[in-house]
């Protein structure tokens, strides 16, 4: 037997002005694809001949160009049509919050999904793998047959997720019977920020999740959280429970209204974690904890979740405030253009400077007056170069201001290697997150998350919402659960 298998992922924020293009893409085709994709092997041990099409990923970005994304799905539809009369099944990788610029029903694994039916018929079974923080309808589930997604915000157990679905398909090819994933969708709405796993009620749903996998009438359950950062119909979160046998669909049906149910009455408890408040609260409260290293995220301007990092409010904020003689430092503000004058200058030079691309008053200018201390790497995740980072000592303070040239989010130590400094020699670091990310959270003593204006504002609330399901929470206030569809 053969199984077709092709990766796409994108999250994509429709307040991030730069639209993402396939140059942004990282793009891998073949056995290289497949390699990335980590399934090979679940497969192949069970005789089963894998015919991948493309890998396409990007980070969290502003929405697709629509070329970039005809690109990417015209290569799957391509190699589909190409392989259709070998291939048994077909397995996804994708993420559910993609938004592509000229596609009249914004999501592209919506789209996808449609095309591909079109093509291989309403039988052959497809498994499909996504990200909690994808929209999932009931039109997206019923093209496909089995549909599970991560459990873990931050999200330690992708691979293991993906393994898990091909197995559940390598398990559906062996013995094949009707499957059609029941879904629950739930008019609730909530960011990242206030779903993180190890809190409640998520820490609880994972569980009843768990539990309800234990029993073999349900061959797979998932809560998806859902995306907000771009307009949609398909916004809210969902429920999605796949029964083993036709047989079990009243069971699950039941499975599914309970955990819906138990999210619903719990919704009060999607809250932010830990410490957070304003720009002001969070910068007052990290110079006055003792210890090192305390954490300020700038949530507003989240690199993780897409945002430019361009934002200067959080530096505005510091250079306002007595630092009480303790060593901060910014990481980072994007702006290329400061990062091209800085180049022209050598370490232990004596720079002025406005800094901030001035795209609209997150990203205000700000006049900065110091000595450039290091020129080192802008580095994404743990590695790739993106750029020259600079590290500049504004005058008369402790307030180190790192410029890249680049949307680069600082979480891991090699990072900050890269860049030439060292985390723990600051008091106080800014970092460009919404919630602290699994590398920084042994690293920190104390974390505060600003609650800062930007593209990834936490206070989504206000955001102009016109072609979702109302009433949708917490953007309206009701006792009563209400499906949507
Ligand atoms: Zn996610």
């Amino acid at each position: 037997m053969k199984v077709f298998a092709a990766h796409m992922t994108a999250e994509c924020n429709e307040h991030v002005s730069r639209d993402a293009r396939l140059e942004d893409f990282l793009l891998l085709y073949g056995e290289e694809s497949l390699d990335e994709m980590c399934v090979r092997d679940v497969f192949e041990n069970r005789g089963i001949e894998v015919v991948p099409s493309i890998y396409a990923a990007i980070n969290p970005s502003g929405m697709i160009e629509h070329d970039a994304y005809e690109f990417i799905v015209g290569r799957i539809i391509e190699d589909l049509r190409a392989h259709l009369d070998e291939i048994d099944a077909i397995y996804l990788q994708l993420h559910g919050a993609s938004g592509v610029r000229g596609l009249d029903c914004v999501s592209g694994e919506h789209d996808l999904l449609r095309r591909i039916r079109e093509i291989v018929g309403v039988h052959m079974p497809i498994a499909l793998a996504l990200d909690p923080h994808g929209n999932v309808t009931s039109e997206l589930a019923s093209r496909v047959n089995i549909l599970r997604c991560f459990r873990e915000s931050p999200h330690i157990d992708t691979v293991d997720t993906w393994r898990i679905v091909a197995e559940k398909l390598v398990d559906l090819m062996g013995h094949r019977r009707p499957m059609h994933p029941i879904v629950r969708k739930l008019p609730i709405i909530v960011e990242g920020e206030r779903s993180v796993s190890a809190n409640e009620p998520m820490r609880s749903i994972n569980r009843l999740l768990d539990e309800a996998e234990t029993d073999e009438r349900v061959f797979s359950a998932s809560y998806h959280v859902g995306y907000l950062r771009h307009e949609d119909d398909k916004l809210g979160a969902a429920v999605v429970v796949v029964p083993n046998e036709p047989a079990d669909a009243a069971w699950c049906a039941e499975v599914a209204d309970r955990i819906a149910r138990y999210a619903w009455d719990h919704r009060g408890e999607f809250v932010f974690g830990g410490n957070y408040g304003d720009a002001a609260e969070s910068v007052r409260r990290a110079v006055a904890f003792e210890g090192k290293t305390a954490v300020i995220t700038d949530s507003g301007d989240n690199c993780g979740a897409g945002s430019s990092g361009c934002g200067t409010v959080i530096l505005r904020e510091l250079l306002a405030h007595d630092l009480g003689g303790k060593r901060v430092l910014v990481a980072g503000v994007n702006d290329p253009a400061a990062c091209e004058l800085l180049s022209g200058f050598p370490v232990g030079a004596h720079v002025s400077f406005a800094l901030g691309v001035g795209e609209n008053e997150v990203s205000a200018p700000v006049e900065i007056s110091g000595t450039l201390t290091v020129v080192g790497d802008a580095a994404v995740g743990s590695q790739k170069v993106v750029g020259s980072s600079y590290i500049v000592n504004v005058d008369g303070t402790g307030l180190d201001v790192l410029v890249m040239p680049h949307n680069v989010q600082y979480g891991h130590m090699e990072q900050f290697h890269a860049a030439g400094v060292e985390f723990h020699d600051y008091d106080i670091v800014v970092v460009k997150m919404g919630y602290l990310d699994t590398y920084l959270i042994p690293e920190t003593a104390f974390h505060i998350m600003a609650l800062t204006p930007g593209p990834t504002d936490q206070l989504y609330e206000k955001l102009p919402f016109r072609r979702i399901f109302r009433p949708m929470w917490p953007l309206d206030q009701m006792d009563e659960l209400i499906y949507i569809e």
